[in-house]
């Protein structure tokens, strides 16, 4: 027990969240950040990167649900899938529960986050690393992108937020790439930040999705661990129906792949994509900057 030891979070100026810790599990200061994972009464497993919550093991499904089937079944034939970070390897498994996808691949830049996960993370990867079908890159997803001759059906970037190693991931050139790696049609899901806090961060990144990208748009979910209400998620493709898919069409699609879930649904997917004003004003404010 590490008696009145809390960790604080410091992500917005005049907010602080605080979590009081029960036990720190792991703590390194790896090559590209500092990393903690302790123990919280009301979150469960916590991972900090740089101060900064990553995911808890608590709400962790609410993300990685909607950050892997909403793109990979509004798609309906994604066979190849990249997540570019996502080092605690919870999306990967979600992804992995598709039997229709064939390879998954996942460039992460700092190898220390998916050992310890390996160790400390069973409650939501298990499995993923011994999964034939995925491959693990550790690499810098901006030159993994810039460089690759590989294609793509889903791209879905897990990142930390726009400033440290993850700065990269936000930029036009990396979105440029990521353009290039994707096959015809294909799907482009960012972490984007809660628009309440981060509202600049979903006008900068549809802004840069519209001038390479026919549809750029974003779609939300609320997970207690991200503060600030709505988290949104970029959304940008070549096929702009995908976005509008039938609700009758995505209960099909969720029926044939059997997968068990706890968030999503396909009313919840459809759903996503209606966003409350303030939101559509940021997505309206960035395509109109393009
Ligand atoms: N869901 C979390 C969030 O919304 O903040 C992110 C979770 S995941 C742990 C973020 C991962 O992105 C980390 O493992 C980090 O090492 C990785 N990452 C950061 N910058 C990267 C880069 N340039 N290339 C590849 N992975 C990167």
């Amino acid at each position: 027990m590490s008696e009145g030891l809390n960790f604080n979070e410091t992500l917005y100026p005049g907010v602080q969240v605080s979590y009081s810790c029960d036990q720190i599990l792991y703590q390194e200061k790896t090559e590209h950040q500092d990393l903690v994972l302790f123990t919280n009464p009301v979150f469960g497993k916590v991972l900090m990167l740089d101060g900064i919550t990553q995911v808890t093991t608590a709400d962790e499904f609410i993300y990685h649900e909607m950050m892997s089937h909403v793109p990979i079944l509004a798609h309906g034939a994604a066979k190849n899938v990249l997540i570019v970070g996502g080092g605690d390897c919870g999306l990967a498994e979600e992804v992995l529960k598709h039997k229709s996808v064939e390879k998954l691949v996942q460039v992460e830049i700092d190898a220390s986050v998916v050992d310890f996960s390996r160790e400390h993370f069973g409650d939501f990867n298990s499995g993923v690393l011994d999964d034939e079908r995925f491959e693990l890159v550790i690499a810098d997803g901006m030159k993994f992108a810039a460089e690759t001759e590989r294609r793509f059906d889903v791209v879905i970037v897990d990142s930390t937020d726009p400033h440290g190693p993850g700065a990269v991931l936000f930029s036009e050139e990396f979105y440029r790439n990521v353009h290039r790696m994707l096959t015809p049609g294909g799907v482009l899901v960012t972490q984007n930040g809660v628009p309440f806090l981060q509202k600049q961060e979903l006008v900068t990144s549809v802004e840069r999705f519209s001038r390479i990208f026919a549809d750029a748009a974003a779609y939300i979910a609320a997970i207690p661990t991200y503060f600030g209400g709505h988290m949104a998620l970029g959304w940008a493709s070549d096929n702009p129906e995908l976005r509008n898919q039938a609700v009758s069409v995505l209960e099909e699609r969720f029926k044939a792949a059997g997968i068990v879930t706890r968030y999503y649904t396909p009313d919840v997917h459809a759903a996503a994509f209606a966003l409350p004003r303030f939101i559509l004003d940021a997505v309206e404010e960035g395509r109109a900057k393009a």
